[in-house]
């Protein structure tokens, strides 16, 4: 029996200004992408589909975005990138026994 499906990952890529379209408030926008992956017996193997969204925190409208409008939105970041937040540098400071 094969198992297979989709699975969905939702990145948060930057937080950025802009006037929104609804509420028409400078409010800061998040950038998401989501990326949706097929997966086999629950192991994702590669992305089938990619999708870019702004949504506004101030009336939480979404708004869906080419990959070109949200690599623009992202090269217009003055800000350097966000970090991932699983990618914690790891201490490397080993105990050094005394000899
Ligand atoms: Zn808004």
């Amino acid at each position: 029996m094969i198992i297979f499906g989709t699975k969905g990952y939702l990145y948060t890529l930057a937080m950025i200004t802009l006037v929104c379209g609804r509420c028409g408030n400078p409010a800061a926008h998040s950038l998401k992408k989501r990326v949706t992956k097929f997966s086999l017996f629950f192991v994702p193997l590669f992305p089938i589909n990619t999708k870019y969204t702004t949504q506004c925190t101030f009336c939480g409208a979404a708004q869906q975005l080419s990959k070109e409008q949200a690599d623009q939105l992202l090269a217009g970041v003055q800000q350097p990138q966000p970090q991932p937040q699983y990618g914690q540098p790891a201490a490397h400071d080993h105990q050094h026994p005394t000899a």
